[in-house]
């Protein structure tokens, strides 16, 4: 039996706990006590952390699990994070509770930041990607560029369509808000509104979505679309442009929606 749980920590975070068999892998633990708190209610032992980049929201409760379960390892990439003890790269393959986890190297949010993928998990593939793809939109670029961003995407886009996209944030809602402003006629994205406000107005979390999904409504995974490619060069007044120009404008139209 394998199962995949939000904790909520600060005020929008996921962390994600992974379990089985009675033990836990947790995914870019930012706070400690919610993890704690969580995984003494569900009788669970700490076994592994996977780290996705070094943003403080998903690294600074390294060291209080470390001091309860000082043996375990934290995986994550070659960042200043020093409580990180097995640095992975790209095409690594990571290997906790009996999962094999592939490493994707996602950079754009930050440079060092990978991404997680559970190809043979029983409940189908899941992907652990950090603050790179969200629901509905994608992170912001605060070291990379967007053209490393859209590759960065590009691979995830690529992987199976029922893959489970476990991000770390609850912005579902804010970010349909904007891809309704670029694609107001996309009855798909129409549809995923109406569910993801019924959700959110009961408080239960609108993450993990299915890749298949955020294709058809992710404005971000939609940059290769004529109709949205005409929607964000109008908008940012582009007489010529490639998908880097309609990726990097439709980034910066969102930073200031
Ligand atoms: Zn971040």
């Amino acid at each position: 039996m394998l199962s995949i749980s939000p904790i909520s920590a600060f005020s929008d975070n996921y962390i994600w706990c992974v379990a089985r068999n009675g033990e836990a892998i947790i995914v870019d633990p930012g706070d400690a006590a919610p993890v704690i708190k969580h995984i003494e209610k569900m009788g669970l032992t700490l076994s592994g952390i996977l780290i996705t980049h070094h943003h403080y929201d998903h690294v600074n409760g390294i060291d209080s699990l470390l001091e309860l379960y000082p043996d375990i390892p934290v995986y994550g990439p070659d960042n200043q994070c020093s409580s990180i003890n097995h640095r992975v790269r790209h095409n690594d393959s990571v290997t906790v509770l009996g999962l094999t986890f592939q490493v994707i190297a996602v950079p754009g949010h930050t440079l060092d930041h990978i991404a997680y993928y559970l190809k043979n998990s029983p409940s189908g593939p899941a992907l652990f990607c950090g603050d790179t793809l969200f629901a509905g939109g994608c992170g912001r670029l605060f070291e990379g560029t967007p053209e490393q961003m859209l590759n960065s995407l590009g691979l995830i886009q690529a992987l199976p369509t029922n893959t489970a996209v476990y991000c770390a944030h609850e912005y579902t809602l804010s970010n349909l808000n904007f891809a309704l402003v670029v694609e107001p006629e996309n009855h798909k994205l129409q549809d995923r509104f109406v569910e993801t406000q019924s959700r959110r107005e009961k408080n239960v979390p609108t993450v993990p979505s299915e890749l298949a999904l955020e294709l058809l409504t992710n404005p971000f995974l939609r940059t290769g679309n004529s109709v949205v490619q005409q929607r964000v060069a109008a908008h940012a007044d582009l007489k010529s442009w490639n998908q880097i120009d309609i990726f990097a404008s439709l980034r910066a139209w969102k930073d200031g929606f």
